[in-house]
């Protein structure tokens, strides 16, 4: 008597659907890649017979040969860059004006600091009409209600990298003490900001410990390092 013993199974099988040419954020450059489609076959005796359908498709860096998703392909880093910078000038521009609204005054000093500050950093000029609409824009939010401050910070700050949220932290102590002292609705906002940024509340307390009334210097990095 004769045994058969039929050997069967199923096993994934790459093809390379297409070859271009693509900016691979693990190399930082351009470089070659594979689009690969991994296809499920059924197979009799190691031998793939019969397809089974779709395992994935991904991206692969002929360079690192590291695996993307295909979207990789629309990824543009100076598109990327620009839209981080926006987002940076946006939220430290904010948070400045949130501090100098926390005290409840206006003062002239503290306007001329925002637009110092955004203009060493972002190689800009910000305009009082610029300004003027983002003071506009955050009286409309009740700054005194902690949750309320907390919200709006997590959403304008939660995109921010390291040297960002340091950026930031300063900019807002900058201003808080551009009319020479600060005060205890400066000093809770500035300890908020710090929180929200993941910065000890201890260090923000030295910070303003730390404070004698001397105007600050400015911030030396350029925001366009910061990202
Ligand atoms: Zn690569």
């Amino acid at each position: 008597m004769l045994y058969f013993i039929i050997v069967w199974g199923s096993r994934g099988i790459n093809k390379t659907l297409a070859i271009g040419q693509f900016y691979c954020p693990q190399c930082e450059g351009e470089e070659g890649y594979k689009h690969i489609r991994v296809r499920n076959f059924f197979t009799l005796y190691f031998i793939p017979i019969i397809p089974m359908g779709t395992l994935g498709e991904y991206i692969e860096c002929q360079h690192c040969q590291f695996t993307y998703k295909k979207a990789i392909l629309c990824y543009d880093p100076d598109a990327e860059r620009e839209k981080a910078l926006a987002e940076f000038e946006i939220a430290i521009t904010r948070v400045m004006v949130m501090v100098m609204l926390a005290d409840g005054v206006i003062e002239d000093s503290e306007l001329e600091v925002i637009q110092r500050i955004y203009l060493q950093l972002t190689e800009r000029e910000l305009s009082r009409e610029e300004l003027g609409e983002y003071i506009e824009d955050l009286e409309r939010v009740n700054l005194n209600d902690p949750r309320e401050r907390r919200r709006l910070l997590r959403k304008m700050l939660g995109s921010l990298n390291t040297n960002g949220c340091e950026m930031v932290v300063k900019a807002a102590f900058m201003v808080a003490a551009a009319d020479g002292e600060i005060l205890q609705g400066e000093q809770d906002m500035l300890e908020q900001i710090g929180v929200t940024l993941g910065i000890k509340i201890a260090r923000v307390r030295q910070m303003i410990g730390d404070f004698d009334g001397q105007p600050l210097s400015l911030p030396d990095a350029s925001g366009k390092k910061a990202l």
